[in-house]
């Protein structure tokens, strides 16, 4: 096993996950296969606690893992399954270590963060990159550590990749620092921030093999050669960065800047064919353009990233173009639903702008425009049906509180007290009814994707709405899965998140379904 390492520094939100995925990538289209690890350095135990608008969307992974969202870039840019243990937070670490102290493990030795935080570290990062899951055995992993270099936080998790840069082969191990490199307004880009930060990393111990500079426009190489005086890396090995128009072209700028050959030196890689499927797929051109509205409650695109990406995905596959309306919940006016081809109500929690997200679906159901909803939208398209369809006026979900309870806590799921317990997490099959859209666009009898929710369609009521001409086209035993309705262009709801398994190369049959309408709804125009 080879190990890229992947820090940041000056300070977060550089796109150091982007470049990890894309470093993965480059090396995927060389040949090579790819897993990677996420390190975040809080206490918490995983993401499924913390806030989205704070912290980004919270991804699902195929286990139930409720993971960062790079998790989500991992999987995208590389194709490949991740599990929980591809996520290793302070949190984890602390919390096996504390259960080992108690049962004794230690044979009474002190317990401190060097050797034994730092060695479970170790093992962590040595038992995700070996976990195959499915993918067969990376050759490289990628570890990225989350946080800027200096902060408290990540300190043992960098003391940990410097213990491992002494005990693997100097060839099995490569260490690439993502920084800032910012403009004065003369256009000239500044280099002293990179300096500082590799300068903190080396009171550490580590030194960086490549530097990744980030900047809005592409670093001349008197710049490079600045880093790579000051910095001690060699200047072949001083990559530019700067900000792309499509995350997806940033695997390519970075080959062209060198870095696949440069790693190869350094991790000694034998020479493989280039494969090139995933440049061409994401660079198709478009030719045709749809516009959706998401409504929400957050305002924060970060929350809805894997619907962003999966709405690209799917455009892209049909050459189509998608332009994206952020609508808030609680205070849109409806004539910003009027100049739409699609409405999307995505996944989300509690009641604060659900009557909006309600309306907004009862206006796409009215005027026939193609509707997507996921999650919380699968279960708000059930009320707004029931009340409006049924003359059920008080239908609610019994998350939001009293009315007629058509989505509610299945028994089973009610005695588990934690609020991580009641959660229907990760995989589950579905069946597909025949003669149904969602059957089509799956083209199969069964389909695998993820979950994150507590709520369900209330099985008492299912005959009555069904009767009154909802179908619910995907279920997984009692529970219901999808919903449709046959008469619209394209009105589908999934209570699963079918955004979670959407890549480039695997764009999601509901989005492309919604993605084609939403076009042709437009041409229609
Ligand atoms: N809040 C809803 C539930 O728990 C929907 C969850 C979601 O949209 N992810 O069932």
């Amino acid at each position: 096993m080879k190990y890229v390492v992947v820090t940041g520094g000056v300070m977060s939100g550089l796109g150091k996950g982007i470049t990890t995925a894309s470093i993965g990538r480059i090396l995927k289209n060389r040949g090579y296969s790819v897993t990677a690890v996420k390190i975040d350095p809080y206490l918490n135990i995983d993401a499924g606690t913390m806030n989205p608008a704070q912290h980004g969307e919270v991804f699902v992974l195929k286990d139930g893992g409720e993971v960062d969202l790079d998790l989500g870039n991992y999987e995208r840019f590389l194709d490949i399954n991740l599990t929980s243990d591809h996520n290793i937070t302070t949190g984890k670490v602390y919390q096996t270590v504390i259960e080992k102290e108690r049962r004794g493990d230690y044979l009474g030795a002190t317990v401190q963060i060097i050797p034994h935080i730092t060695d479970q570290i170790k093992e962590f990062i040595r038992k995700a990159a070996e976990n195959s899951n499915g993918n067969g055995t990376a050759e490289i992993c990628l570890v990225e550590v989350g946080g800027t270099v200096g902060d408290i936080e990540s300190m043992p998790f960098l003391e940990a990749v410097r213990q491992m840069a002494g005990e693997l082969n100097k060839k099995d191990i490569v260490l690439v620092h993502v920084t800032l490199v910012p403009e004065d307004n003369m256009g000239d880009h500044k280099t002293k921030p990179t300096q500082h930060s590799v300068k903190v990393l080396r009171e550490l111990g580590l030194h960086p093999d490549i530097i990744v500079g980030r900047s809005e426009t592409v670093m001349n190489s008197s710049t490079k050669r600045k880093i790579s005086d000051f910095c001690d890396v060699s200047q072949k090995a001083v990559i530019s960065a700067a900000t792309a128009k499509d995350i997806y072209e940033v695997p390519m700028e970075m080959e062209k800047e060198g870095l696949a050959d440069v790693i190869r030196d350094f991790l000694g890689l034998e020479e493989r064919p280039v494969k090139n499927d995933w440049y061409r797929i994401v660079s198709r051109e478009y030719t045709k353009r749809a516009s959706v509205a998401i409504v929400t409650k957050y305002g924060v695109e970060d929350v809805y990233i894997s619907i962003k990406e999966a709405l690209k995905h799917a455009g892209r596959s049909l050459s189509t173009e998608v332009d994206i309306y952020w609508v808030d919940a609680e205070s849109y006016e409806e004539s910003e639903l009027r100049d739409v081809d699609g409405i999307l109500i995505p996944g989300g929690f509690g009641p604060r702008g659900i009557e909006g997200k309600i309306r907004a679906i009862k206006y796409a159901r009215e005027n026939n425009i193609p509707f997507l909803g996921l999650c919380l939208g699968f279960q708000l398209a059930v009320v707004e049906f029931c009340r409006s369809v049924l003359g059920w006026e008080n239908a609610i979900s019994e998350e939001m509180g009293e009315g007629k309870h058509v989505i509610a806590i299945l028994p089973e799921q009610e005695d588990v007290t934690d609020l991580g317990g009641t959660m229907r997490l990760g995989n589950c099959t579905v069946d597909l009814k025949d003669n149904t859209m969602i059957k089509k666009l799956y083209g199969s009898d069964t389909v695998v994707e993820r979950h994150r929710h507590r709520y369900e369609v209330n099985p008492e009521y299912i005959g009555d709405i069904e009767k009154s001409g909802l179908v619910f086209s995907g279920s997984s035993g009692p529970r219901m899965e999808s919903c449709e309705i046959p008469e619209k262009d394209f009105f589908l709801a999934t209570q699963f998140h079918p955004e979670f398994k959407s890549t480039p190369t695997h764009p999601s049959p509901p989005y492309i379904g919604f993605v084609e309408a939403c076009a042709n709804r437009r041409k229609g125009e």
